[in-house]
This record gives structure tokens, sequence and C-alpha cells, in this order.
């Protein structure tokens, strides 16, 4: 812990902080990406990934890039020019799924919901009435308003409505730290990235793609509309990994997926179940004070506010630029807003991974201070 000392706590939505091990294991001496010491780091990250997912079967792709790769890869591989793709919207990545969507050709419906809300079921069944959709998409937390989505109702409702419709998951803020269970669900893909609540530095974009999905790339007519992105690449090579061979298709970043092994371990060395609920507790906990300090959150209800992440509207007569500043002055960086309606009107606190699992960091408590004592210093007395 000490090695980390002399920096203000990381806590926004991603980046999170991370863990030594993590960051150690990263400082490698420059290795090939088929050396004998690194197929099996990668073969076995690929194997810890399923356990994260909770999947038998499911396919984890591991490539060089951030989370936004991973809609490029699902547009890519899953869409042919002219399908229909139903995006539902509950902030902004959910516009920006639609926009990735759109660029190979898809015709997006969008269920929309108002900031701080999600589509309601009834919504969604509407929706998936008017059309046969090739896929879904639900943002799981959209990290702009810190709105949790019920993926599982949701799953629940286009398996008896629309079966043949695959389930795609953005998961980049919600993979570590909502529950999530890829197989139970019948989730057809889940993307994240690495910088969020898996606790790895930025730059890999992690897949899990079902047997239906694969089987729908491989049925697909036309092209596939990418050259880096086509899972005819990346498939031969995560098999090869997997199977303890060396495969070269573009080179894999070698010392983050060293990093990825690390944390893998380190988050599959204690049931999920707990880890699930550490973040339920941790995130109360903050809630609960925002709350006591009559704060607004911008989620509408407790019932549809992620765990990971808590986004708050300033009080009356606090200026944005004075709150972030007054908390990183107490060695502490919060976020400012995303959601372009309301950008300039709430912060976001990031409260994923080591920040949460590992309370004798204590982390959480220095947030809370530095919160509350700079809304005192900025002359906010609260309710
Ligand atoms: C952060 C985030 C992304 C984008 O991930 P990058 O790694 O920044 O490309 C996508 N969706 C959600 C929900 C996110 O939180």
């Amino acid at each position: 812990m000490s090695s980390q000392q002399n920096h203000k706590l990381c806590m926004i939505p991603g980046p999170v902080e991370f863990h030594e091990d993590v960051l150690t294991s990263m400082s490698t001496k420059a290795t090939s990406h088929v050396s004998p010491s690194f197929i099996p780091v990668f073969g076995e990250s690929i194997e810890l990934l399923r356990k994260v997912f909770v999947t038998e079967q499911g396919q984890p792709i591991v490539v060089s890039g951030s989370g936004t790769l991973g809609w490029d890869m699902v547009a890519s591989n899953l869409i042919e020019p002219g399908e229909d793709a139903l995006v539902l919207n509950s902030g902004y990545f959910g516009d920006s799924f639609a926009a990735c969507l759109k660029v190979y050709g898809a015709k997006v419906t969008e269920v929309k919901s108002e900031i701080g809300d999600r589509p309601t079921l009834q919504e969604i069944s509407d929706a998936l009435s008017t059309k046969s959709f090739k896929l879904i998409t639900i943002t799981h937390v959209d990290t702009s308003t810190g709105v949790l989505s019920d993926v599982k109702a949701i799953s629940e409702l286009v398996k008896k409505q629309s079966p043949n419709t695959l389930i795609i998951v953005d998961g980049v803020c919600s993979v570590g730290s909502e529950e999530i269970r890829v197989d139970e669900w019948n989730l057809d893909v889940v993307l994240t990235a690495s910088q969020k609540a898996l606790g790895v530095p930025p730059g890999l974009s992690i897949l899990i793609v079902s047997e239906r999905a694969i089987q729908t790339f491989k049925d697909r007519k036309s092209p596939i509309p990418s050259y880096y992105a086509s899972w005819a690449h990346w498939l031969p090579i995560m098999n090869a990994y997997e199977s303890r061979k060396g495969m070269y298709f573009a080179t894999p970043p070698v010392q983050l997926i060293y990093a990825l092994n690390t944390s893998l371990k380190q988050i599959t060395s204690t049931p999920l179940e707990t880890r699930f609920e550490q973040h339920k507790k941790v995130s109360d906990q903050i809630k609960s004070v925002v709350e006591s300090l009559g704060l607004q959150f911008v989620p509408k209800s407790r019932e549809v506010a992620a765990n990971g992440m808590t986004a708050v509207y300033y009080p009356e007569g606090i200026q944005p630029a004075d709150l972030l500043q007054k908390v990183a002055s107490h060695n502490v960086v919060i976020a400012g807003g995303l959601h372009r309606a309301i950008a300039t009107k709430y912060f976001r606190i990031g409260h994923m991974g080591i920040s949460v699992t590992e309370p004798e960091r204590k982390h959480i408590d220095n947030t809370i201070t530095a919160l509350t004592t700079s809304l005192k210093e900025l002359g906010y007395s609260g309710n």
C-alpha cells in the first residue's frame, strides 16, 4: 500500500484505483507475445473470465482497445446492413451505442427514458412487438446517469416475446460490481473494459460471446465491414491461447494481460456473491450520506441506482468546478457530469473494485470525509 501513498485517490467511475500487485505484475521485462512464459498467463486469463461472467460456454475475447471497441465488435460482427436493432437508452452510453450500430448499417429503434430513469418492461415489450429485431442492447449501468438496468428481467421478457433477438449487454461499468450471470440470464454478448470494476489499467476491450452469437456471426451473408474488429481473426487467437499455444493476428498487450491475470485471480479468490454484496453495502453507505446531506440523486430512486457509482446533483449555489477542486484539495478525485443535457449540474463518484473490497484502505471513508468537508468549506450547510 505504501507505494501509492502520495497520490490523490481516483474515485471516478473508471479508471478506478489499482491494486499494487496488479501494477507490479505489469512491469515485466520485454516479453514475446508467443513466449512460453506468457502463453499460459493469457490462457488462464481467458478461463478466469468465464468465472467472472458466470458462464461455461461463453467465448471470452480479449483485445487491445477500450470499452468502445466492444460496440464496434458487436455492430460489425453481428449486424448486416439494413437489420433492425433495439437500443434501450438510459443515458449517454445508449446514444453512443446507437450511433455505433448505425455506422455499420443497422436501423436503430430506441426506447429512451427520462434522465435518471430506465425504460419500463412495458415500453420494451411494446417496442419488441413492432418489428423483428436482430438484437437488443442494454446498458447495464449507464455511467452518465448512474442508472442500473434490470438485465435479468429484460432478458426474460425478450426470451418470451422475441426469442430470436440477440441480447447484448454493455457491461463496461457493471462487470465486477453488479450481479451478472451470462448463462443463467441467456445473454449473447456482454462487453466490458479493463479499467472499471475489473481494476486493471485502461487498454483492454473484453467480451463474452455466446455460442448462438458465434453461430449468427458464422451465418452472416455479407462481409464483415471491419478488419481489426473481425471475430474471424480473433476467435482462432483466443482458442489458441486457451489451448496453450501462441498465435499471431495483432500483437496482444502483453503487460496488460499480466495485470488482468493478477486482478482476475484476486476477484475469483472470493465468491462473487460476496463481491456483489460488498458493492451493495458500500453503495448504500455512500447514498445514505448523500441523502443525509440533503443532496439529490440523478437516478429517480435507489431501486434504479447502480451499486458501483453514485451520481448527485450539486446543491443550489455550489459551482461545479469549486466542488471538484475542493474535493481534490482533500486528495480525492471525483468526476463531473457527462450526460449532455445536465453535464454542468451534477457530479459522480465511483466506488468499485479494491476501494470497496478492501475496506482497510479507507478509500470510501476518505471520500465521504473529503466530500462532506468540501461542502462545508464552500458554505453548504445541508437541510
Ligand atoms: C466507460 C464506458 C464505456 C466506454 O468505455 P471506454 O473504455 O471509455 O471506451 C461504454 N459504456 C459504458 C457503460 C461505460 O461506462
